[in-house]
This record gives structure tokens, C-alpha cells and sequence, in this order.
């Protein structure tokens, strides 16, 4: 906002002032010396005239004075001199002898007093004793103005007593006035010469301060943002230059702005984008930027977290300071809303060292850790269910190697123990490695057309010997077929898909102790078809379901080893059917069977115009 000067202020005012102040000042001292000097030199030429008449004087008077004429005849010739000389200029002139008597006057109408005794004073005494000349001034009574007298001897004899004096009055007021009149002519040149200064004063403070009031009124335009104008350039003083500046500082401040505008528009914009978490804080600890993502990963929104401690939105425990935060900057990891998300921190800290805020990225590393822990938990199975079978063969053969080799009865029993833990283990490792080809993508689907609906009942034909063996035929299993008169031909690896359905028969014959129906089913949906199996064998609890296709994993552990499993099957039967594009799951209730459900991509032929 411009603040407004007052007049006083202003240097519109006080530039004239000063001029005036300077001139009165120099005008004063030159105008006192000047009138001084002015008025003793005009004092002095008055002084030198009155010297010069009696001078005059002197010489005409002195032969009379000294004469032996009688008094009467001195008096006349005296008057001759007196009026033969006689001025126009008003000056009076008296001669006065020893005695103070009057021996003539220039002055008519003093004629009279010739003869008389002076009445002056002054002159009386001056006519005694004084033989120099003397002068001085003094105002005269009747007509109160100055007057100047000059007493001068005449005829001084031996004892340097004058024989008479010349007494010469002149008008000392008109010299007075006429100094006073060249002074009141200065003082009108002065007041003139003021009163000019004034104007061009003005006009020059006004030649200053209207490029000083366009600068300001620019300069307050750019601390307002508008770069729009510019300043008017006068002249090529020093204004113009400054005013020059002033046009150039506002392209640079603008030019400035709009990069730094665009800068935080592109750092804006990458914030935006980024898939992690970025917040920024002020060297207090409070968030003052925040991108989108952090707020999904904290679940929050702008507003509540703008101007908040990062230690509270991270829900920090109270002991941990901002400040250690800034000494430390270690990295944390924190669980919020089912997430693990990790927090990298990093100090803004200027040249100087001033450190100004905190930068934290959050990643979200939920996956991750959910790999780590599943890697984790891999390793130890795979371990694990390598040294069951490892320790049962080890004291297998050291019973063999300690003399049961030769015992006929025991011997074979225990090799064909020791010969089904190998082949478990093999099986087991085989799986192992098609399940880690799997995870690697290197696994390649030989795909060709297949009739699933001949390929099923061939491997379910299968399946009706091998419960026809021994080992089931007491348990009375029955195979179901329900398949859609539909020939279905899918596009399929069949070998893979093979051991899919296969894996998922076994287990409905393995985990049906008591025999049972085995149905298989085989539908088709408009672009899938679904192959489901159900047993009525002893089903999968509840909260086993969501497990069931992970590795390893198995509900009774000592049931499926005793049946030769490897609580691998069903996961590879998952990476199988996901890779063909389809899905697996399982519908089951414990102690009434299960139904497994295996969808696989249909496009039917007739759609597909293959064979049209
Ligand atoms: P396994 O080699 O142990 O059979 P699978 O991966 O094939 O491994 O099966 C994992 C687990 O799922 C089994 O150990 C078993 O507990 C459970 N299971 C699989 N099929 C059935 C089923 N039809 N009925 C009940 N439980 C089953």
C-alpha cells in the first residue's frame, strides 16, 4: 500500500526550502559586509570633503589669522574668503578665534553672530586646547539628523596653540539615506532573486521527484506481481539510469517468477505422479506438502494432515522427537491400515546449514514383506519336509548296517520303506522344481485344440481301474460322470491340464476315507468351461480354505505324508490353471465332502468361425 507523504516531507518541499535556506543565508552575509563596507566608505568620503574644505581653508584663513590687522578687518577678509568659495552643498562653515569669538560664517543668516562669543561648547574647548584635527558626529537638535564636524586649527604658533579654529558642519543624514537606499534596491534584488529560486527550485525538485514517484509506483507494482509495466525514462542522468535498472529488474523478476512458477508446476506434476509417498515438513516438523499417494497410503485427506506434526500422522510413538528425526534420519517401517509402509527420511538443509524441513517418502512394501515372509516361510518348509523323509531313511539303513540286512522278514519291509521316502523325496523335488520354472515364466505351455470332454473320461477310465486296486476296493469309490453333450474343445497344454485333474482325483480319493461318490462335472458358461469334482470324504475346515493352495500346506500333515503327499499338488495345480488363463477354487464343509472348481478360457468354435 502507498503511504501517503505529507508536504513536509516530501523532498517536492524540501528541495525549494533548502535552495531558499542557501540563498538567504549567502545573501545575508554578502548584503551585511557590502552595507558595512558600503556605508564607512561613503562615511569616509564625506570625512575627506570636509578635510578638503578646510584644508582650503586653512591656507586662505591662516596669512589673516596671523596678520596684525585689526579684528574688524580680519572679520571682513575672512567673509571675502568665505563667500568667494561659497558651496551649494550644505555645508556650514564657522572661524572662531582664541578667545571663542565668531571671525565669520559662511552661513547668511548667522551673519550676526560674527563677532560674538561661540556658544558651542564643544567648539570653545576644541578652539583652547586642541591643535590637531578633530571629527565626529552628532545629532543636531532642531533638526534631529545626523551632522559631522571637523574642527581644524589655524595658524598654530610656537607654543602649538592655534591663533583660531575652522569649524565645518556638514549633513552626515543624506550620505545615511543614500546607503539605506542601495541597501532597500539590494533587498528588492534579493527578494526578486528569491522568489526566481523559488520557481526554478521547484521545478527542479519537480524534475527529481515525479521519475522517483513513477520508480516507486513501479516498484510497488512488482512487489504486487504486476510485471505489466514500465518506467517512463526521462533523461540520461542518474534517474534515467536508476529508472533503467528498475525496467531491467522487473523482465529479470519476472522472468524469474514464471521459471520458478514453472518449476513448482513441474515438481507439482512429478509429486503428482509418483507412485510413492512424498510429505515435506517446515523445520518445526508440520506437513506442508503432501502428494496423493501418501494420503491413499495413510488413508487420509489433505486437510488432515496440512499444518499436523509428521510424528503424529505417523502415529510415532510420543518419545520420538522431531529432533532426533533430523539427527537421525533412519529409516522406519510402519503398519498402518494393513499396510507396512516404509518411511525414508532426508534433512532440507540450505548452503548455510540452516536446516529448513524434512522430506519422508512413504513406499508401500506390503507385497514385499508378504514375499519375504512367504520366501521365508518356503525355505524352512522345504527344509523341513526334505529331513522327515532324510531322517527316516537314515535310521532305516542304520538299522540295516547294524544287521537287520540279514534278517529276511525285516530287510525287505525296511528297503521298500526307505525305496517310498526316496520317491517321495524325488516326487517332491521334481514338483519343487516345476513349481520354481513356474515362478521363473520359463515353464512353456504346449497348447494344441484338445476335446476336454474325451480327454476327461479318458483320465477318469483311468481313474476306475485304479479303484478297482486292491488297496480301494474295499472302500467302494463310484465315479459320477455329468458332462455336457457339448463337445468342448479347449485350448489347452494336456499334459499339464492332465495333472491338474488328476492331482484333484486323487485327493478326493485320498481324503475320503470312508469311499464314497466321486462326481465330475463338466459345464460350459459362455466363455469359460468349469470342471468341478466332488467327493463326500472328510472336506476342509473352514478357516483351512483360504490356505488350501498355498505350498506346503496341508490340514492334517501326518495324514497326507502317510499318503505319500507333499502338500505341494494343489499349488502347482493353481500356477497350472492360472497360467492357462483360469481359475481354481474350492467349495467344502468338514466331515460332507468338498467340490473343487477348475475354470479354464472357451471360445465355442461356432463363434469363433474357425470352421465355418
Ligand atoms: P497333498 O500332497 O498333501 O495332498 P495337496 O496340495 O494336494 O497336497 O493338498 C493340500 C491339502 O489339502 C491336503 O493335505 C489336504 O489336507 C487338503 N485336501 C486336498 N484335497 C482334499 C479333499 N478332496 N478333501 C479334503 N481335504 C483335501
Amino acid at each position: 500500500m502507498k503511504h501517503k507523504l505529507s508536504i513536509f516531507q516530501s523532498i517536492q518541499f524540501k528541495i525549494p526550502i533548502l535552495f531558499i535556506l542557501m540563498l538567504i543565508m549567502a545573501l545575508q552575509l554578502i548584503s551585511a559586509n557590502f552595507i558595512r563596507q558600503l556605508e564607512n566608505q561613503t562615511i569616509e568620503n564625506f570625512e575627506s570633503q570636509l578635510d578638503l574644505r578646510y584644508e582650503f581653508f586653512k591656507s586662505n584663513i591662516e596669512s589673516i589669522v596671523l596678520s596684525d590687522q585689526t579684528q574688524v578687518k580680519k572679520e571682513e577678509a575672512i567673509y571675502q574668503v568665505l563667500q568667494d568659495s561659497n558651496t551649494t552643498d550644505n555645508v556650514s562653515i564657522t572661524v572662531i578665534d582664541r578667545q571663542g569669538y565668531i571671525l565669520g560664517t559662511n552661513d547668511q543668516t548667522k551673519q550676526g553672530s560674527v563677532g560674538t562669543k561661540s556658544t558651542d561648547l564643544r567648539v570653545q574647548q576644541a578652539s583652547l586646547i586642541n591643535s590637531n584635527v578633530a571629527t565626529y558626529q552628532y545629532v543636531d537638535e532642531t533638526h534631529h539628523n545626523r551632522q559631522m564636524r571637523l574642527i581644524g586649527p589655524v595658524g598654530l604658533g610656537e607654543n602649538r596653540v592655534p591663533e583660531a579654529v575652522i569649524v565645518i558642519d556638514g549633513d552626515v543624514e543624506s550620505q545615511y539615506d543614500q546607503v539605506q537606499s542601495i541597501a532597500l534596491i539590494f533587498l528588492n534584488a534579493s527578494l526578486v532573486a528569491i522568489a526566481i529560486t523559488m520557481v526554478v527550485a521547484i521545478l527542479i525538485s519537480r524534475g527529481i521527484t515525479k521519475p522517483i514517484a513513477d520508480m516507486y509506483e513501479q516498484t510497488e507494482k512488482i512487489s504486487e506481481g504486476n510485471y505489466s509495466g514500465s518506467v517512463k525514462i526521462y533523461g540520461e542522468d542518474e534517474l534515467g539510469q536508476l529508472g533503467e535498472a528498475i525496467n531491467l529488474l522487473s523482465v529479470k523478476i519476472r522472468d524469474a517468477q514464471e521459471s520458478s512458477e514453472s518449476e513448482r508446476q513441474r515438481l507439482d506434476s512429478v509429486l503428482r505422479h509418483m507412485s510413492d509417498g512424498v510429505m515435506a515438513t517446515d523445520r518445526r516438523g508440520r506437513i506442508v506438502i503432501v502428494n496423493d499417494a501418501a494420503l491413499d497410503l495413510l488413508n487420509c485427506t489433505e486437510e488432515d494432515v496440512l499444518g499436523e506434526s509428521i510424528l503424529e500422522v505417523l502415529s510415532f510413538p510420543k518419545t520420538h522427537s522431531f529432533r532426533i528425526l533430523l539427527a537421525n534420519q533412519e529409516q522406519k517401517i510402519i503398519t498402518m491400515n494393513d499396510s507396512v509402509i516404509k518411511c525414508d527420511f532426508s534433512v532440507i538443509q540450505r548452503d548455510s546449514g540452516f536446516i529448513s524441513g524434512l522430506i519422508c517418502v512413504l513406499s508401500d512394501i506390503t507385497e514385499q514383506e508378504k514375499i519375504e515372509e512367504e520366501r521365508r516361510s518356503f525355505v524352512s518348509n522345504v527344509s523341513h519336509e526334505l529331513r522327515t523323509p532324510l531322517t527316516s531313511i537314515r535310521s532305516y539303513t542304520e538299522a540295516l548296517r547294524d544287521g537287520a540286512w540279514q534278517d529276511k522278514d525285516v530287510a525287505p519291509e525296511f528297503l521298500s520303506v526307505i525305496q517310498t521316502e526316496t520317491n517321495r523325496m524325488i516326487r517332491m523335488i521334481s514338483d519343487l522344481l516345476n513349481l520354481s520354472r513356474m515362478d521363473q515364466e520359463k515353464m512353456a505351455l504346449e497348447k494344441e485344440f484338445v476335446n476336454m470332454n474325451d480327454l476327461f473320461n479318458h483320465i477318469l477310465n483311468r481313474f476306475d481301474q485304479i479303484i478297482k486296486d486292491e488297496a480301494y476296493r474295499t472302500r467302494n469309490y463310484t465315479i459320477i460322470r455329468d458332462f455336457t453333450q457339448t463337445d468342448l474343445w479347449v485350448e489347452v497344454d494336456q499334459d499339464k491340464i492332465t495333472q491338474v485333474i488328476d492331482n484333484i482325483l486323487n485327493n478326493a480319493i485320498k481324503y475320503s476315507p470312508d469311499g464314497g461318490q466321486i462326481t465330475c462335472r463338466l459345464m460350459e458358461t459362455h466363455d469359460s468351461i468349469l470342471i468341478s469334482i466332488s467327493d463326500q470324504g472328510m472336506g476342509v475346515p473352514r478357516r483351512a480354505i483360504p490356505k488350501l493352495f498355498d505350498r506346503f500346506y496341508r490340514v492334517d500333515k501326518a495324514r497326507s505324508r502317510a499318503m505319500g503327499g507333499t502338500g505341494l499338488g494343489l499349488a502347482i495345480s493353481k500356477e497350472v490353471v492360472e497360467l492357462h488363463g483360469g481359475k481354481i477354487w474350492v467349495v467344502s464343509a468338514e466331515n460332507e465332502g468338498s467340490t473343487f472348481f477348475v475354470s479354464l478360457p472357451y471360445v465355442p468354435f461356432e463363434e469363433s468361425g474357425e470352421f465355418e
